[in-house]
């Protein structure tokens, strides 16, 4: 197979230059490399995403998908692997839309270790609306429903996902394409939660090309350990969605460790989708 038989039919209608392009194409990439390498089956993977301009995705991408709900991806995304863990979840969502409408859903499934992967396309606007603040748009922030500014400091969604217990929490930038190839696969093979915050510039309400573009670096510059939690925390402080002039915004994963995973622990390798879930009446008989 080549990634070329992921294209779909539909015409694309990013904007030209939007960030947006090199998620799409990574993923794609990825997704051909992982099937033909025999790690991931075309026909198990399903892909899903939320409301705003991220949500296009699907329709260009030529695997099994469901358009959620604003900000609940998390949520089917749990419900399709929990039928049948055989399958490869992976779910797309802007930052409004994970981090604004469905923030309590992605703090839970990283809280459950659910074996999905959450990929964040993180402009730090709601661009579909044409402009409006995000819980990661800089204090200040000028957008269309803060003429003056907006009043409220960002929050660093890493720093979030980390303490609610997700098992691989990660940064990448879609001006680094081979950086942001290699976290992905990364993140589809982990067993358990595995969140990447893709820092994805609008190009059209927020282009922030430039200003990455001078910030960025590689985590591995510094031999960060992934394992080590207080020194992920550390990392990840380096950069709290502010916008200052001197600071250095790392990219790479921060933390990954193994632990059991939501699906292990109910399921106990049964798969619910070959073996149907036994009749309330008997459970309730062995257990009571
Ligand atoms: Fe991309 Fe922004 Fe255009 Fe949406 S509005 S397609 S995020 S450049």
């Amino acid at each position: 197979m080549n990634k070329e038989n992921l294209n779909t039919y539909a015409k694309n209608t990013w904007c030209p230059g939007c960030g947006n392009f090199g998620i799409e194409a990574s993923a794609k990439q990825v997704f051909n490399d992982l099937i033909n390498e025999g790690k991931i089956k075309r026909e198990n993977l399903v892909i899903l995403a939320g409301i705003g301009c991220h949500a296009k995705i699907i329709d260009y991408m030529n695997v099994n998908s469901f358009y959620s709900l604003h900000g609940r991806v998390p949520s089917p995304a749990e419900g399709i692997k929990m039928a049948n863990p055989e399958l490869t979840v992976v779910g797309f969502a802007g930052d409004g839309d994970a981090y604004g409408e469905g923030i309590s859903h992605l703090i839970f499934a990283a809280k459950r270790n659910n074996d999905i992967t959450m990929i964040i396309h993180n402009n730090r606007i709601y661009a579909l609306t044409t402009g409006q603040f995000t819980p990661t748009s800089p204090k200040g922030f000028p957008g269309k429903s803060t003429p003056q500014g907006s009043l409220e400091e960002p929050f660093n969604p890493l720093e979030l996902l980390l303490t609610a217990g997700a098992t691989f929490v990660a940064r990448s930038y879609t001006g680094d394409p081979n950086h942001l190839k290699k976290t992905m696969k990364q993140a589809i093979l982990h067993k358990g939660f595995s969140f990447i915050n893709v820092l994805q510039p609008c190009k059209t309400f927020y282009d922030t090309f430039e200003f990455y573009g001078k910030r960025v670096y590689d985590l591995q510059e510094k031999k960060h350990q992934p394992s080590d939690r207080e020194m992920a925390l550390k990392r990840i402080r380096e950069w709290n969605y502010t916008n200052g002039e001197n600071q250095k915004i790392p990219i790479g994963v921060f933390y990954d460790i193994k632990k059991p995973t939501y699906e292990e622990e109910l399921l106990k390798n049964r798969n619910p989708y070959k073996q149907p879930i036994p009749s309330l009446k008997k459970i309730l008989e062995k257990h009571i």
